[in-house]
């Protein structure tokens, strides 16, 4: 009940409206809108000073008459100085930025001091009314309601200073006027009680809809600061911190550290438990960050599974590096999801300013480099920025341009590795495989365009050109030769990307089931879910589809069950390791013989060797692709291929 009652009390004398019965605020909410009100007051002070200073003088003027005189004259002095040093302090103060947080100690003070003039100005008709002359006494009376008029209107916001303010007033006119009994004086009391209570019903209607109008702006620059799922500042919020800092840089040399993080394997955990744990993975992130850093500090989501924090007043960079150790290390723990261990990690790019920039543009770019490199290092990696980031940055983005209009150039072309076949020794298609020939760098392999065409978004347009050129060149061959064509995770999440299969091999007039598609497991655990339906229509359509670099990703042996694939492709790194580690042989024996009881095709990638292919023979795998049947050949090469007896003759049993 104490507590109740001396909690009740600070809120009051606090300025907080809901004391009075006005909307009830957290101490957040309540401190910026003692600044608002604050700083509206603080906005008066000059001329409620100078009022204070002109009306004492005019008060000693008036009692210059009266045997008080003297006593008059020290009050109006006292009133006067304290005004005019109060009105310089306040403007002093208003010259430094606006605060966005106000204590409430602070507001206590600001009551206090209005409580003190009050009853300065109370003191003025309880002391010197009786005796002054009646012009005095009518100059008196005016000033006291001039001061009561002034003050609510000063206060409008803040009822309880209004009330500290002019209830000492109040209460000296009552007193004063009381006193005399006089019939007219009575009637004078009445109505300053009277205008008194209208100005102070003025000062709560008024201040209750300020603290609305206040609070309802307040939320709204919320929304727009915040991300709404993990409740962290978001990207303009993050953008306004770091112009403040570099603000502070220029005026005062204040140096700082951006941090950037990505979560590595985010993709994966969305892909693979669905959306909505996604989201929950992202908000214990969310949480585990933000309790890594400094007190005053927050770390804002940027992007999908973006985020960066700016660490202000940076005295050394070993302290950026700690954080960023902790941040790294917030996910030490796996987290629990849906009653899952889901294993998380993050990847840190820092730039120092103005060490490694001094715009907001450089400071991001630069960040995003360090990133890059930190990420390519492997998860967990903290990487600060150098001037090799610098370099790869600008060759990335160079590429980025020039691959743009690299299919209006006719730099792009396609190469073709044929798949043999072990049972009858015979080619039995080609796997297109793309390639850039690049006016100054020469031949830039694919896993480092398709990358960059698959983050710009390019990836739709070579992917139609590929798929086009592939059918159009598989029209030329032999009626049982396919042609395989590998596809993004991205082009998938394209819906018309049915339409652009189906018009490619009407335009080149093959049968379907000529054309074979080769996908990577990551696409089927694709977020936007789209993939298995995309899929289905492709196998309604005759199309076949091919499980790529199988045993690299999730593997999950159910989509095997789940999703009619003609062919599974067993990646290379088993091949490479079979005949000298058991382990692959096994997985490789037992993806052939999984492949051969679910009835479908198995093809072992990138055989270079006889040793190799012997092997694969024995265990039976249908088909082997590699450098020792072929390298990719350019098209003219592949009628070349199919002819060469060559092929049959050496690998004929
Ligand atoms: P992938 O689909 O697994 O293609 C097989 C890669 O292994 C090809 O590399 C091929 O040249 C290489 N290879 C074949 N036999 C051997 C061998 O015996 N030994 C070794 N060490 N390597 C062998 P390439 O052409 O550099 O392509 C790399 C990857 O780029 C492809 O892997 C595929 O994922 C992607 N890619 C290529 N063309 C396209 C395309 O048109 N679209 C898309 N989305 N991706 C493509
Ligand atoms: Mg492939
Ligand atoms: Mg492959």
């Amino acid at each position: 009940m104490r507590t109740q009652t001396t909690n009740y009390v600070a809120r009051l004398f606090a300025g907080d409206l809901s004391a009075f019965g006005g909307p009830a605020t957290d101490e957040a909410m309540a401190g910026h809108l003692r600044a608002e009100q604050m700083s509206l007051v603080l906005g008066y002070s000059v001329g409620i000073m100078l009022a204070n200073a002109c009306n004492a003088i005019v008060l000693a003027i008036a009692l210059w008459p009266s045997p008080d005189r003297i006593a008059a004259l020290i009050w109006a002095g006292a009133v006067a100085g304290a005004a005019i040093a109060f009105g310089l302090h306040s403007r002093a103060v208003r010259r430094i930025t606006k605060p966005q947080f106000v204590s409430r100690r602070a507001m206590h003070r600001l009551v206090r001091n209005a409580f003190i003039l009050g009853a300065a100005w109370g003191i003025v008709p309880v002391a010197f009314f009786a005796d002054a002359s009646t012009g005095g006494q009518l100059v008196i009376t005016c000033l006291c309601s001039g001061m009561l008029a002034g003050g609510a209107l000063a206060f409008a916001t803040i009822p309880i200073a209004a009330i500290a303010f002019t209830a000492p007033i109040f209460l000296g006119i009552a007193i004063c006027l009381g006193r005399n009994g006089d019939l007219a004086f009575l009637l004078i009391a009445f109505l300053v009680v009277a205008y008194g209570s209208v100005l102070l019903r003025g000062v709560f209607v008024n201040s209750f809809s300020f603290a609305r109008r206040v609070t309802r702006q307040v939320e709204a620059e919320r929304t727009v600061r915040q991300d709404p799922l993990t409740h962290l500042p978001n990207r303009v919020a993050f953008n306004e911190t770091l112009d403040a800092a570099l603000k502070r840089l220029a005026l005062s040399g204040e140096e700082f550290a951006v941090l950037l993080l990505d979560l590595d394997r985010f993709k994966e955990v969305n892909d693979q438990f669905g959306h909505p744990a996604g989201d929950e993975f992202l908000v214990q992130v969310a949480g585990r960050l933000q309790r890594c850093t400094r007190a005053a500090e927050h770390v804002a989501r940027i992007g999908g599974d973006e985020f960066a924090l700016v660490m202000a007043n940076l005295t050394r960079p070993e302290d950026a590096l700690e954080i960023a150790e902790r941040l790294v290390a917030a996910f030490d723990e796996p987290l629990r999801i849906d009653g899952r261990q889901i294993v998380g990690a993050t990847s840190v790019g820092i730039v120092l300013a103005p060490r490694d920039g001094d715009t907001p543009l450089d400071l991001m770019k630069n960040a995003d480099a360090a990133l890059y490199r930190a990420k390519k290092a492997g998860p967990g990696t903290i990487c600060f920025f150098e001037e090799v980031d610098d370099r790869a940055s600008r060759d990335r983005k160079a590429l980025q341009s020039d691959l743009a209009g690299a299919i209006a150039r006719n730099e792009l072309f396609l190469v073709f590795q044929p798949f043999l076949d072990l049972d009858d020794h015979r080619i039995t298609g080609f796997e297109a495989l793309l390639r850039w020939q690049h006016p100054s760098r020469g031949l830039v392999p694919p896993n480092e365009f398709i990358p960059i065409a698959e983050e710009t978004g390019l990836i739709h347009e070579i992917g139609e050109w590929v798929i086009r050129r592939a059918c159009a060149t598989v029209a030329l061959w032999p009626e049982e030769i396919r042609v395989a064509v590998n596809f993004s995770a991205a082009q998938f999440h394209n819906t018309a990307i049915l339409q652009t299969i189906v018009r490619a091999i009407a335009d080149a007039r093959i049968a379907p089931h000529r054309l074979e598609i080769e996908i990577t497991e990551s696409m089927l655990l694709s977020k936007y879910g789209s993939a298995a339906s995309v899929l289905n229509a492709l196998l309604e359509l005759g199309i076949t589809v091919a499980l790529d670099d199988f045993g690299t990703g999730f593997s999950s042996l159910t989509y095997l069950r789940k999703l009619p694939f003609s062919r599974i492709k067993i990646d290379q790194s088993f091949i490479r390791d079979m005949l000298a580690q058991p382990d692959c042989a096994a997985i490789v024996k037992s993806v052939v013989s999984l492949a051969r009881d679910l009835d479908i095709g198995v093809v072992a990638e990138g055989v270079e060797t006889a040793d190799q292919l012997e092997y694969l023979r024995q265990i039976g795998c249908d088909e082997v692709q590699g450098y020792l049947i072929s390298r990719p050949v350019a098209a003219d090469g592949v009628m070349a291929l199919l002819e060469t007896k060559r092929v049959r003759m050496t690998y004929a049993a």
